[in-house]
């Protein structure tokens, strides 16, 4: 197989001709996953994740194919904020250049990306340019000093405008040094840079080259896009933070062709549309993630498809990014009531639709975590001991209860276990061209409870049979449009041991009819067939 690297320069080349589908070779089977550092390893035995331990476990992530696939097998990490910041999470930034001194050494970041590149990994990182952190030296001298020369870095007002954010929450707060007012959508910690600015677009961009071109990451996951410029009224989705994503998207394709950036856009598919075709790379599809909890939730597959079909239609699969949960919200697990067949449903789900998928870290074996966000963020469960592994010290965030059961070591040795479900499919996404870059053509089923699509790559594709449902189902068939398949009798198999599993016969108007998969669908099981090339 091509490398990597080689497919981003194809890829990118092609995007030369097609705007509309420019970027990077994310789109070739590759699975990123999330870390957040403070709770994924540590190495020095202080209680808190970092950069040292993440590098002892990039086998886990991926070993670059030293194994019979015991690693995940995921080709991308999103690392959380792993800038200076005094808040645990990293959100709120005081150094843009330095790497959190909890987490480690700016050369200790390049050691791990040397050695992520080693395994076949790249490497993207949480950039947050909406806001600073109150902390931020320029922020505080701006606050000290109104002829500061970083003061029209942010925004002020002398009295205290009325205007609410977008969740009713107070956006202006009041400055601690005078009486006046500063902008801060999130809270009064995160004063939001002032994009209107072109010493602070220009700062942004010189972020991003120190990053890519001193550190060596491969791209950026963006936080916060939609309030990047507030502008007649509008803190979000307005023309001129549109304006400042292009410019800045275009030095990072300019200096780095190669790189990938994915913005965080929390809203509908419709809301996150005006984001392409010339911004960031892409965005993550929060209305995929919502639609695949739903349906294993509810058991229902009626509205599974649709969110996906939307993006489809509109974008490249490399520019959208389907997940199950982030950092951000109730993990799957927990919302689905600890019921595995189910999480299990979902990650099949997850990992066979189009797009670049991501798993937040611990979804893999099914860690639980509900609000507060520390609770969503708990350290990574690597076995059973009293601190999960994850630390020899005393754990900066207390673990999970499920930790005796829900972690790595218990679940490497099951077969059947969630971890090695996640394997297996990731590795699968990766080498199977239907998985990795088909088309996603919706079945109808004769039960509601059933969702059933395929992947076609050319003559070659995967049908995807789920009974999302707690009872078993005799007797369900399967439909499509026409032009579904080429014609022909396919002779099915199982996608796992390539067991025999029936015959299909397509007609000449390409179209499935009343299709049986098998006599009897288990409940909450999901069916991965593989269709070869059909004999005519
Ligand atoms: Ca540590």
């Amino acid at each position: 197989m091509a490398s990597l690297t080689s497919l981003l320069i194809l890829a990118n080349t092609l995007g030369a001709q097609l705007p509309q589908a420019r970027t990077s070779g994310f789109n070739t089977g590759s699975t990123c996953y999330e870390v957040f550092v403070r709770s994924f390893h540590d190495s020095d035995g202080d209680g808190i994740g970092d950069i040292n331990g993440l590098i002892q476990k990039l086998d886990y992530i991926n070993d670059g194919g030293r194994s019979q696939k015991s690693d995940l097998g995921a080709r991308c990490i999103w690392l959380m904020p792993i800038a200076e910041s005094p808040s645990y999470h990293g959100y709120d930034v005081t150094d843009y250049y330095r790497v959190e001194p909890d987490y480690g050494t700016n050369a200790d970041f390049k050691r791990l990306v040397a050695e992520a590149h080693r395994r076949d990994i790249k490497v993207l990182v949480d950039l947050v340019l909406n806001h600073a952190s109150s902390e931020h030296p320029f922020f505080k001298e701006a606050l000290r000093d109104p002829r500061s020369a970083h003061r029209d870095w942010f925004l002020w007002s002398v009295s205290k405008p009325a205007v609410k954010g977008p969740w009713s929450q107070d956006v202006w707060h009041r400055s601690p040094v005078r009486d006046e007012y500063y902008y801060g959508l999130f809270w009064g910690g995160m004063p939001d840079l002032n994009y209107k600015n072109a010493a602070v677009r220009e700062e942004a961009k010189k972020v991003a080259r120190f990053w890519l071109r001193e550190m060596g990451v491969d791209g950026f996951r963006v936080d916060a896009i939609p309030y990047l410029v507030e502008q007649d009224g509008k803190l979000m989705h307005s023309p001129g933070t549109h304006a400042v994503l292009r410019e800045f998207a275009t030095y990072v394709r300019t200096i780095a062709p190669g790189s990938f950036t994915i913005g965080e856009v929390w809203d509908s598919t419709s809301a996150m549309l005006p984001y392409y075709p010339d911004q960031l790379d892409a965005h993550f599809a929060f209305d995929v993630s919502n639609a695949i909890i739903e349906a294993v939730r509810t058991g229902s597959g009626k509205k599974l498809l649709e969110p996906a079909m939307q993006l489809q239609r509109a974008l490249p699969a490399n520019r959208w990014a389907p997940f199950l949960r982030n950092h951000d919200q109730t993990r799957t697990m927990t919302e689905l009531s600890g019921n595995i067949p189910r999480a299990k449903i979902a990650a099949t789900i997850l990992l066979t639709l189009p797009g670049v998928p991501f798993v937040y870290y611990g979804e893999e074996i099914g860690m639980s975590g509900n609000k507060p966000d520390e609770r969503l963020r708990t350290p990574m469960q690597w076995n059973p001991d009293r601190s999960a592994g994850f630390t020899r010290g005393s754990a900066w965030q207390p673990l999970q209860p499920d930790s005796a059961t829900a972690n790595v070591k218990t679940q490497e040795g099951d077969s059947g276990s969630l971890l090695n479900l996640y394997r297996r499919l990731i590795h699968l996404r990766a080498e199977n061209s239907a998985l990795a870059r088909g088309t996603l053509v919706p079945l109808t089923a004769s039960n509601d409870a059933v969702a059933a699509y395929l992947r076609r790559d050319g003559n070659r594709a995967v049908l995807i049979v789920n009974n999302l449902g707690a009872s078993a189902l005799s007797g369900v068939t399967i439909s499509s449009a026409a032009g579904a398949l080429p014609a022909g009798r396919y002779a099915v198999r199982e996608i796992w041991g390539r067991r025999p599993a029936g015959r299909l016969t397509v007609g000449a108007d390409g179209r499935l009819r009343n299709y049986v998969p098998a006599p009897t669908l288990a409940p909450m099981q999901s069916y991965l067939l593989e269709l070869p090339a059909p004999a005519r």
